[in-house]
């Protein structure tokens, strides 16, 4: 059966009046990082393009601001700027001219990242070292000014529409709720007052665009706040808005401050689409939803339900440019799914670094990172079938490289392995099922248990030596590390070693806070049951209170198990990890009651226990399990041997380097090698 009959809903087209968009799939706005860097319009142009190409029927830009005070980062406000953006609207209609392409004015309010920023009130947001100066009647007039100015600038610039973005702690929304908009005029107090800054944008925008051009008014379906939004405030809004003049209401789930995951992998994928359901029944134009849709089996259940008209998909995007095609065409086996990871997308917005995808490292570097058909095909021999290895394999081969790849275990997937048996990270599932499918697309020959030699390698039969054998875990020098009360973290995680109901874990990294989720965990994976996830983290998705969460307190399963994680530094535990999700870890361990130590000194393993010193104080922990998870070592032999003999020898992944090593790392790493031999 083909895609687009299996999926008739995703592809049916949706008549929007004066346009139809080609298809319900929709390109969410991610801010990338390209917006205010050199050359970033001409690698705008080429990522977008890349993604009309790759059939989807919208898509949305990342957020530019209507003026200096709501940005700190990119804006539309001068003549100049727009010029940049027909690259970007010229690109894309000239991929494909019936995708359409709409700019997000993103006004940040206390979020802007300058000191010029503004809010109703004045009330500083957590995140922001900013205090925002608060708005008066006359700078309120300029803000909606700015905003048509904008709206205006977009449409001359070859845009078929825009999208407002009324949620997530920006402007727009920081009118609506009551703690930061703490006015008593006309702007404030009552609903109805605190509407009417959103409301007014949306009907001064519309004025200044004309009525055959899309507005997008994004607003939070639930925006996870303790007195956050009750629901009948967000239905009074969004049918506000429909009155004056929005073409679709999108739907948006928390403000960044909220302390509830809604995107991170341990979400349940489509969690809040019934929550854009509830509200398109009391509207009469379309809806789009979003958030852990990474799937078209996902979209089309969503969209086959009646949630929404539109769904909206961004990280999805990053991972695949072809996600569309791939499922029109009935290959839906071959696309490279979104993990909802965030280690290469939302960490690196949030620390400066030019966004990417951790799965596909060309995201954002289409125009530096090709995949060129190679001008002179080689046989290339791969050691290693975990991530690095992978990589490097897809990437040769489908450049037109003959590839063997080896590997000693009995699987691919290397540490992919380990991770997708941590409750919360299932989605490993899928690039591993990725990965194997891309070794028969490109015709890789795969050899597993095969423990591959020196002189296997020395025959001169390669041309090209990867070897990309990997780690080893550390075993730290301890006295009695080799106790029987000690294991290590791939025994633990694979099952193979019982562990006790009194626990340490030695080393606090990625790896520790894993197992460490793992032995604390009792029950269904909150990833895969949106009951377990809504118990877990304090949501009513059925009665929804304000915000969703207001008065609903998380009730937390946990193992029937004491937990003491570990690390030597004085650093509070978990400074490592991705910042966009390790306070979601670190809250998880702290609600099932695991210990956390910094500035541990381990002395000694025996019989009573765990030997240790902390606060200069020695003392015993008595338990009855020690996990390993100290960090690893490469795994480089093979090379060391090889090098000297001759043989065109290269070095990638954890073999490369351990320390710290990750998928997004090794991957990268694999693949521009790969894209240049
Ligand atoms: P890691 O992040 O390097 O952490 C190793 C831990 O072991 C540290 O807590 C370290 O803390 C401790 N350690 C190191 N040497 C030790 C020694 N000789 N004796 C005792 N303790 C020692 O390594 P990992 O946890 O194995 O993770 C490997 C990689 O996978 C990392 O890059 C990690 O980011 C990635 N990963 C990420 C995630 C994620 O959530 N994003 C999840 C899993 C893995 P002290 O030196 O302070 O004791
Ligand atoms: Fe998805 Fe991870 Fe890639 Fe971000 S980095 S797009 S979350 S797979």
């Amino acid at each position: 059966m083909s895609g687009t009959a299996r999926y008739p809903n995703l592809f049916s087209p949706l008549d929007l009046g004066h346009t139809t968009l080609k298809n319900r799939a929709l390109m969410g706005s991610m801010h990338t990082g390209l917006e205010e860097a050199e050359g970033g319009f001409e690698r705008m142009a080429a990522f977008f393009a890349e993604r009309a190409r790759g059939g989807v029927g919208m898509i949305i830009t990342g957020g530019f601001a209507p003026n200096l005070e709501g940005g700190g980062l990119a804006k539309l406000s001068t003549a100049d700027e727009a010029a940049q953006h027909v690259l970007i609207t010229s690109a894309v209609h000239q991929a494909d001219p019936d995708v359409k392409i709409c700019m997000q004015i993103l006004h940040m309010g206390p979020l802007a990242w300058t000191d010029q920023c503004v809010s109703p009130s004045g009330v500083r947001s957590r995140l922001s070292p900013f205090a925002p100066g608060e708005l008066d009647e006359e700078s309120i007039e300029k803000q909606l000014r700015d905003f048509e100015a904008c709206a205006r600038m977009a449409k001359d610039a070859g845009y078929d529409g825009v999208e407002i973005i009324g949620s997530a702690g920006y402007l727009l929304s920081t009118f609506l709720v009551q703690k930061t908009n703490l006015r008593t005029d006309r702007w404030g107090g009552s609903y109805e007052n605190r509407m009417r800054f959103p409301v007014e944008v949306m009907r001064r925008v519309r004025e200044a665009v004309g009525k055959d051009f899309i507005v997008i008014f994004r607003i939070a379906g639930m925006d996870m706040l303790q007195g956050g939004m009750s629901w009948d405030e967000v239905v009074t809004l969004a049918k506000k808005v429909e009155e004056v003049g929005a073409s679709i209401i999108s739907t948006h789930f928390t403000w960044h401050e909220a302390a509830v995951p809604t995107i991170a992998t341990m979400v349940p994928r489509a969690a809040f689409a019934g929550v854009t359901g509830r509200l398109r029944k009391e509207l009469g134009i379309p809806t789009i939803t979003s958030n852990r849709i990474n799937m078209p089996d996902v979209a089309e259940s969503v969209l086959a339900a009646g949630d929404a008209d539109i769904v909206s998909m961004a990280r999805p995007m990053l991972a695949d440019p072809e996600l569309v095609n791939k499922a029109a065409e009935g290959r839906e086996d071959e696309i490279n799914t979104c993990i909802a990871c965030n280690q290469a997308c939302l960490d690196h917005g949030f620390t400066g670094q030019t966004v990417t995808c951790l799965v596909n490292p060309r995201a954002c570097f289409e125009t530096e990172l090709t995949y060129e058909p190679a001008a002179t095909v080689k046989t290339i021999a791969v050691v290693g079938a975990g991530p690095a290895g992978l990589a490097y394999s897809v990437v040769a081969a489908q450049r037109g490289h003959r590839v063997t790849l080896y590997d000693a275990a009995d699987e691919i997937g290397g540490q992919l392995n380990l991770a997708k048996r941590i409750p919360g990270k299932e989605e490993y599932y899928e690039t591993i099922r990725y990965f194997r499918r891309m070794i028969d697309v490109h015709g890789i020959d795969l050899k597993l248990e095969t423990k591959v030699t020196a002189d296997m390698l020395r025959s001169g039969s390669y041309d090209e030596v990867v070897i990309a054998t990997g780690i080893e875990p550390r075993l730290p020098d301890i006295e009695g590390i080799d106790h029987p009360k000690v294991v290590g973290y791939v025994e633990v995680i694979k099952g193979e070693k019982p562990v006790g109901k009194k626990v340490a874990i030695i080393g606090a990294g990625g790896i520790g806070f894993d197992v460490a989720e793992l032995v604390s965990h009792e029950g269904k994976s909150g990833a895969l049951d949106i009951d377990t996830f809504a118990r877990e983290w304090g949501i009513d998705f059925e009665h929804h209170p304000r915000g969703g969460v207001t008065g609903v307190e998380p009730v937390v399963a946990k193992a029937d198990r004491e937990v003491i994680l570990m690390q030597r530094k004085s650093t509070r535990l978990g400074r490592g990890l991705g910042k966009s999700t390790g306070w979601t870890h670190r809250l998880t361990l702290q609600r099932r009651e695991v210990t956390m130590i910094s500035g541990v000194e381990y002395l000694g393993i025996t019989d009573e226990g765990l030997h240790v010193r902390i606060d200069g104080e020695a003392q015993v922990l008595d338990v009855d399990t020690i996990i390993v998870c100290a960090g690893q070592t490469s795994l480089r032999a093979l090379h060391d041997e090889l090098e000297g003999s001759g043989a065109s020898v290269h070095l990638v992944g954890g073999a490369f380097e351990a320390a710290e090593l990750d998928a997004k790392r090794a991957i990268d790493q694999a693949s521009r090698l790969a894209a240049s031999v």
